[in-house]
Parts: structure tokens; C-alpha cells; sequence
């Protein structure tokens, strides 16, 4: 099974390779994207679904 993280902005990530995956998807957006967030790995894990 994939996982999906949707941002609050509206970009989206699935990866099949599973969480860490995910997350290392999104802290690069949330770095790229939103320089000034503080994106947490519990906050990010918690915005994380199985598709
Ligand atoms: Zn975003």
C-alpha cells in the first residue's frame, strides 16, 4: 500500500516506498515551499494516510 501526505496548500505526495519515504518528500517541499513553517516529523507523520 501507498502512502499519501497532503500539505495545507494543496500539494500532494504518494510514495508505494512507504513513510520515511513520504516524509522525505515533504520536509524538501515544506523547505522549498514554506521557508518559514516548522514542520515537525510527529506533525508530519500525522498528516501521513495509507491508500
Ligand atoms: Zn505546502
Amino acid at each position: 500500500m501507498a502512502k499519501l501526505l497532503s500539505c495545507d496548500c494543496g500539494w500532494t505526495v504518494i510514495s508505494p516506498q512507504g513513510e520515511a519515504d513520504v516524509k522525505k518528500h515533504a520536509m524538501i517541499h515544506v523547505e522549498d515551499a514554506h521557508p518559514g513553517m516548522n514542520m515537525t516529523e510527529e506533525q508530519t507523520a500525522k498528516l501521513i494516510k495509507t491508500v
